[in-house]
């Protein structure tokens, strides 16, 4: 019997807004020197020249800070709540995600790990349970329902929702700042983090670098900037056999 595969998803993400101009980065770092204040700060000609401006003079010197003026939002979907639960994890984002209340999950979605994929047997089982959940949860709607009539459907959501499996697709905004989102990828593009989340970054730093190349064409893990503290992969390594490690 042939799979039904419509309910597997997978990532995408959209860059639903930036700041749009280099120049609150520029003005923020230009003030900081301007005896006469923001009035006495224009930009330059061209974002090309604000960003090689705040290269040499503010990022070279590690003034990160500058990079808090610069903001992205992100529309998230097709990963999965173990997935978006580590996201959450960084506290400096603002973040907002599809209910499992006010949302109806009957036929929800979920996510296939490639080595679940890779691996007929365990795929025909990861399946089977998706769908045994999937029948259970709308079993348990309408057990919720008919036990309380007076019950509205986010009640009854918020107990069948117990049954929905990390797998689970979910939809998320976030809103973050461009020195946050370079410190988030330092830990999520490392080999040491999970595939999943790691995908997420990539995806990011795709979009990001298309738009403001000068501020993340070193995005990448924490061994992309320096010597690595997790210790457990081949560039590691390298790192360790240099002084001062
Ligand atoms: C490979 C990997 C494995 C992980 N495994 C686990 C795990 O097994 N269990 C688990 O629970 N988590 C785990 N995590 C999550 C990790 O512990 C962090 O919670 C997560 O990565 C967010 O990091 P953060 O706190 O630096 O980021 P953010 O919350 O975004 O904070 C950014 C920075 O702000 C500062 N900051 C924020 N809040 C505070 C505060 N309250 N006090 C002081 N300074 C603050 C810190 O400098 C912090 O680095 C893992 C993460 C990775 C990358």
């Amino acid at each position: 019997m042939t799979a039904d595969t419509s309910r597997e998803t997978s990532l995408h993400v959209e860059l639903v807004h930036w700041t749009g101009t280099l120049f609150p980065a520029y003005a923020a770092a230009r003030i900081c020197y301007s005896k006469d204040g923001y009035p006495a700060v224009t930009p330059l000609d061209t974002e090309a020249d604000m960003g090689a401006w705040l290269r040499d003079r503010v990022l070279a010197r590690g003034h990160w800070g500058i990079l808090e003026h610069l903001t992205f939002t992100f529309a998230i979907r097709g990963i999965s709540r173990a997935c978006s639960h580590q996201l959450v994890r960084h506290r400096i984002a603002s973040y907002a995600q599809q209910s499992q209340r006010y949302v109806d999950k009957a036929g929800f979605r979920f996510v296939v790990p490639e080595r679940v994929r890779a691996c007929p047997e365990a795929l025909a089982r990861y399946r089977d349970v998706m769908g045994t959940l999937t029948e259970n949860y709308a079993a348990l709607q309408a057990l919720l329902h008919d036990a309380d009539p007076a019950a509205n459907a986010e009640a009854v959501n918020e107990d069948a929702r117990f049954l929905l499996p990390n797998a689970c697709e979910t939809e998320l905004v976030m809103t973050v700042n461009a020195r946050q989102l370079l410190e988030m990828a330092r830990q999520r593009l490392c080999s040491r983090a999970q595939w999943e989340i790691r995908a997420l970054f990539r995806a990011i730093r795709t979009l990001v670098q298309v738009q403001v190349p000068v501020v993340f064409e070193n995005m990448g893990a924490e061994c992309a900037w320096g010597p690595c503290h997790e210790g457990g992969c081949a560039l590691a390594a390298e790192y360790k056999k240099q002084p001062g490690w």
